[in-house]
């Protein structure tokens, strides 16, 4: 889950770590009022979406005077910002944050992330900050740092002395330096984040300033983080991915019309293969899991026709703890719940396959019942280009 800059700024200043003084702006008016309030005369006003890179998209604009400030909130307010980073479509402003400018003397560059395979927080740092970690990588690898956390021991001094030494920092900012590192360490940690990027970290004279922060947390552990959780924008969100995650299912939206629900990630993205093989596009990718109870194939139809774009549904459900039975009852429950009116295609595998064939062939005639994944997968693109035929 992604939370916004200036509600990550706020969890940054509750772990000490010095930032722009700034405040959050719904309108124009409020915009200029805020300028006021924060005093000074200059002022940056920034774009409040789920994603980096809105600098070169035209979302971070400096500021002279209140008038300007007021201007550049009725520019950005209420549209949609694309930037690399979003879709074509972009996200929609609906909040914008102002701050004071800060002299900038050096931009630095500070993230961490959890690196899952080692099972420890890795802290990236670089002296080249302002453009993209990916562009650091390609442009000026040698001025990377890096140091990997214990979450079992914290982060150490020595290993936030190091990291500032390896920016290239020196007297004062040393000390300044470890206080930052530790306070993004305590908070990185302390909710369960998956990443923290301050980007730039700047020294201005002899402080070091957060300019940007972006945040993510570890959904898996926001049922005890309620003061994240209350974090979340679902206005940035698919609502697609919403609606699914909203319901314990995992879901990634995509452009195809074919819905999908499958049991099992791996065989989740082969049924994606096959269909675009089979010449189709797939609207989603669904894993619903092991148990496969009918209570949640009944979620997964609504998850899957909740999106517009699906003409046909394919399910594909291989049976090892499971049985074919059971889930065909599923299906069958699912229909007469959720009403699915447009073509259905369901393919079977595993314990107990030929009752649950029958089952459907039963209670569901109008159901298509094939054998194989490529046998299902060709009869969902037939299903589908048979409907774009009839709707032209
Ligand atoms: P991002 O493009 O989404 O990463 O947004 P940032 O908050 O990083 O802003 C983009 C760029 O705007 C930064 O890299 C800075 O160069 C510039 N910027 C942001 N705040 C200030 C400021 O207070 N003073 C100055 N001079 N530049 C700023
Ligand atoms: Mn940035």
């Amino acid at each position: 889950m992604d939370i916004h800059e200036y509600q990550a700024k706020e969890l940054l200043a509750s772990h000490g770590i010095r930032l722009p003084r700034g405040g959050l702006a719904y309108s124009p008016e409020q915009a200029a009022y805020r300028a006021s309030e924060i005093g000074g005369n200059g002022w940056v006003v920034k774009a409040q979406i789920h994603s980096g890179a809105r600098g070169k998209a035209g979302g971070v604009i400096l500021c002279n005077d209140e008038k300007d400030v007021e201007a550049a909130a009725d520019k950005l307010l209420g549209r949609r910002l694309a930037t690399q980073q979003t879709d074509p479509a972009g996200k929609l402003i609906s909040r914008i944050y102002i701050e004071e400018t800060v002299p900038i003397g050096r931009e630095l560059y500070l993230g961490f992330v959890l690196d899952r395979s080692a099972e420890r927080i890795m802290i990236v740092a670089s002296s080249s900050g302002g453009m993209e970690i990916e562009e650091i990588a390609e442009r000026v690898p040698d001025s990377i740092v890096r140091a990997i956390v214990d979450p079992g021991l914290g982060m150490q001094d020595f290993q936030a002395r190091e990291i500032a030494f390896g920016l290239g920092l020196d007297g004062a900012l040393i000390g300044k330096a470890v206080e930052t590192l530790i306070g993004c360490y305590r908070v990185f940690r302390d909710f369960d984040a998956s990443m923290l990027e301050i980007n730039p970290l700047v020294v201005s004279h002899d402080e070091l300033i957060a300019l940007d922060c972006k945040m993510s947390f570890d959904e898996n552990a926001l049922f005890r983080r309620a003061e994240i959780s209350e974090l979340r924008d679902k206005s940035q969100e698919d609502p697609r991915e919403t609606f699914a995650s909203d319901r314990g299912l995992s879901y990634v939206g995509l452009d195809g019309n074919i819905g999908c629900i499958i049991n099992g990630a791996g065989l989740a993205m082969a049924t994606l293969d096959m269909i675009k093989i089979a010449g189709g596009e797939p609207a989603n990718f669904l894993d619903i899991g092991g148990g496969a109870s009918p209570e949640r194939v009944a979620k997964s139809f609504r998850a899957v026709l909740a999106d517009e774009k699906v003409q046909v549904i394919l399910v594909n459900i291989f049976a090892g703890i499971n049985r074919c039975d059971w889930v065909a009852e599923g299906v069958v429950k699912a229909l007469e719940e959720v009403g699915v009116e447009i073509p259905l295609i369901v393919r079977l595998s595993g314990t107990k396959v030929e009752e649950g064939k029958a089952i459907l062939r039963e209670k569901a005639p109008r159901v298509v019942v094939a054998d194989t994944l490529a046998e299902a997968a060709e009869a969902a693109v037939r299903a589908w280009k048979t409907t774009a035929a009839n709707a032209a």
